[in-house]
């Protein structure tokens, strides 16, 4: 399990979905404004993460850790907060957490995900896990493809430290 937690911006909405992948505890809530991003930051020790300038500053004076990103493109924007937080650009869905709800992930057989994912996938896929908070059941799918090209993408952006 990471042991930073983070807290990412309306402006970043994407990069949630990875950085929970990933593992890292990332609260992320559209409608909240920048005043309640602070103090939600604050109350839980969380990593402020955004593209905001304003908020960045206000964060910092305020006394959090804040992450400014400059650039729109989300590999670029996992390659920056991994390498701040000299993580890994690895996935292992044993320590990821739910992309959709942020909750984490447990192992879950055959037996319980048959009937609940498509006949194909299940045909395919013997590792499978369920989210502890939706129920939303993942496995290294087509899309886990996808997922690995970003990965690369975000390793070749990576500054080498
Ligand atoms: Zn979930």
């Amino acid at each position: 399990m990471r042991q930073e937690k983070l807290l990412v911006n309306s402006m970043c909405g994407r990069l949630t979905r990875w950085l929970r992948m990933l593992g890292f505890d990332t609260y992320y809530d559209r409608e909240a404004d920048d005043d309640q991003l602070i103090a939600m930051a604050k109350k839980e020790g969380r990593i402020l993460i955004t593209r905001d300038v304003e908020l960045h500053e206000r964060a910092s004076k305020a006394g959090l850790r804040t992450i400014l990103l400059r650039s729109p493109h989300h590999a670029v924007q996992l390659a920056t907060v991994i390498s701040i937080l000299r993580g890994e650009l690895e996935i292992d869905p044993n320590l990821s957490r739910c992309p959709t709800c942020n909750s984490s992930l447990r192992r879950a057989s055959r037996m319980e995900v048959e009937g609940k994912v498509p006949e194909r996938s299940f045909k395919a896929h013997n590792e499978y896990w369920v989210c502890t908070g939706c129920g939303k059941i993942y496995w290294r799918g087509s899309h886990w493809r996808g997922i690995s090209k970003v990965l690369e993408e975000a390793r070749r952006l990576a500054p080498s430290t």
